[in-house]
């Protein structure tokens, strides 16, 4: 049944955006579906997610809906959000564990094509849940530990796994630079070797499968010393993954360089290629340079 479920859903998608008529203005085609999933997590999920929704609209391609759960503590049996109807999954939750059938609805909306963009604390989330740990890659925090995976590590310019020391971690409040690794991919493309993002708090230690992902870009950790993974392409099934450890709060999130790769990242994630152009006044390596949604859409 599910199946059936998830081919009319993707007979649907090349009928529409994936094949837009040769020529067609961005204008005229159809926008992107985001669905942003909150309700829990130990962030302010309820300031953060009013800024990913401005974020996403800016880029002129994206119509975004939210599905905002139960709280903490009340029944999630009811939380059943349509993710076919979208062609990509924006986390920014972080809570309790969804039922399984939606669970296993995620798992098949992923694997078969669908997109995911998971945002900070998101990949604390569900640690004992296989799938979504081999989704995310690398993740922090709820008991994960050395059994969990290998951290992933930038070393003489290439990518290494370390399997001691796993679990979750972070230093203070603080600006950093963000250091592209991987200038050819889509997501990448374009944006400076080295840019200085708004303070966040910049995770360390993540670990999980780290199955089939591609580290972007690094930024040196104040706590463990080390380049740390910050933005990461996940395949999963059929599917495309944009992990971005960056947006702690507003204030990460009020970034140039935190909207445009999530913006990148999103479109990604949903179409397979990006087709935004990087703007002139994306932070450079000494500077930052502070977003604010546009005043008149
Ligand atoms: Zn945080």
């Amino acid at each position: 049944m599910r199946n059936l479920v998830l081919l009319s859903f993707s007979c649907a998608m090349l009928g529409s955006a994936i094949f837009p008529a040769p020529g067609a203005e961005t204008q005229t085609q159809p926008r992107l579906k985001v669905l942003i999933v909150d309700g829990q997590n130990n962030h302010g999920w309820q300031q953060t997610t009013p800024i990913l929704k401005a974020a996403l609209e800016s880029a002129g391609i994206f119509s975004v809906d939210v599905a905002t759960s139960p709280a903490t503590g009340k029944s999630l049996a009811g939380f059943k959000p349509d993710f076919a109807k979208y062609r990509v999954i924006v986390s920014n939750y972080n809570g309790e564990d969804w039922p399984e059938p939606t669970r296993l609805a995620f798992e098949d909306y992923v694997k078969s094509g669908g997109g995911l963009v998971i945002i900070h604390a998101a990949d604390n989330a569900f640690p004992k849940w296989v799938e979504y740990n081999r989704m995310i890659a690398v993740g922090g925090w709820g008991g994960r530990n050395d059994q969990s995976g290998p951290m992933l590590r930038w070393r003489d310019g290439q990518v290494v796994r370390d399997l001691r020391g796993g679990g979750g971690t972070h230093g203070k409040f603080f600006a950093f630079v963000v250091e592209t690794r991987d200038p050819n991919h889509p997501i990448t493309q374009g944006l400076p070797e080295k840019w200085l993002h708004a303070p966040d708090e910049l995770y360390a230690t993540l670990c999980g499968p780290a199955e089939n992902v591609t580290v972007l870009a690094t930024a040196q950790s104040d706590a463990t010393h080390q380049q740390e993974p910050t933005l990461m392409a996940i395949r999963y099934g059929q599917g495309r993954v944009f992990h971005t450890v960056l947006g702690h709060n507003e204030e990460s999130m009020r970034d140039v360089g935190f909207v445009v790769t999530l913006d990148r990242g999103t479109e990604w994630a949903a179409t397979g290629s990006v087709t935004q152009k990087v703007p002139e006044n994306f932070p450079t390596a000494d500077k930052v340079s502070p977003w604010s949604p546009p005043t008149s859409k």
